[in-house]
């Protein structure tokens, strides 16, 4: 039986209501809205941007090459960027104990910004710069980009952003903490994500193998949509999100 656009609302708010542990899994999709264009996809940054410079074993043999663009895909884009209703109704609905952890493929920082607590940033975060020579870590600031590549204040090493390059593996303790997400959900909120990254998308599957419902909030059917999914809220998450964080109040 096929549900109108209204009563798969309600039904996702009687499951995200009733649930026990809701956890959101979000991507790209949900930043859209903030203005942060997504990477993947036919409009995406890919299909005009050859993204070799996040290559890892490019950026240690040229950082120097590898920063300026750095810059311009992610942290020009970013500084203007604000959260936006979808980001501030997961924050609401957290506070409210109704969802309990964010895992986020999403390296803007934005769901933080918007009030989450507990946000699991599977790829890391454009938001500190670490020094690939001894480790310390330093806010990406303004200032710290002012002159590329950015060096270590400490020893003069190169600093990198803290997010995952390509070629590289999933930090800890992130990889565990959301895999763990998916053992002990009862229900998985997915926004914004086609599930077309690995590692990641395998963790809603997952979820899903360990019992979990699966609620999924995007602008058009995904690789989820078919196989795992159990109710698909079409529409951009800034206006599903806070009519779910509605309908789950009082
Ligand atoms: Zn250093």
């Amino acid at each position: 039986m096929d549900l109108g656009p209204d009563e798969v609302l309600e039904r996702a708010a009687e499951l995200i209501g009733g649930s026990t542990h809701a956890t959101a899994f979000t991507g790209a999709g949900i930043s859209v809205e903030s203005g942060i264009p997504p990477f993947r996809g036919e409009d995406g940054v890919w299909s005009r941007l050859d993204p070799g410079f996040l290559d890892i074993s490019f950026f240690r043999e040229h950082p120097e090459r590898s920063w300026p663009l750095i810059v311009e895909t992610f942290y020009d884009v970013f500084r203007g960027a604000e959260p936006n209703a979808a980001h501030r109704s997961l924050a609401a609905m957290e506070a409210r104990g109704l969802v309990e952890a964010v895992v986020t493929q999403n390296i803007d920082g934005l769901h933080r910004r918007a009030g989450s607590q507990r946000v699991i940033e599977f790829h890391g975060s454009s938001d500190r710069l670490v020094c690939t020579e001894c480790g310390a870590t330093v806010p990406a600031s303004d200032d710290a980009l002012s002159k590329l590549p950015p060096l270590c204040p400490g020893c003069s090493g190169v600093l990198r952003p803290d997010f995952v390059f390509f070629g590289e593996p999933i930090p800890e303790p992130a990889s565990t903490m959301a895999f763990a997400e998916a053992e002990v959900a009862d229900v998985f909120l997915l926004v914004g994500t086609t599930g077309m990254v690995q590692p990641a998308s395998s963790i809603p599957v997952l979820a899903k193998a360990n019992g979990a419902v699966i609620v999924e909030v995007n602008t058009e059917a995904t690789a989820y949509t078919g196989t795992i999914t159990d109710v698909f809220v079409p529409g951009p998450a800034s206006r599903t999100l806070p009519r779910l964080e509605d309908l789950t109040s009082g």
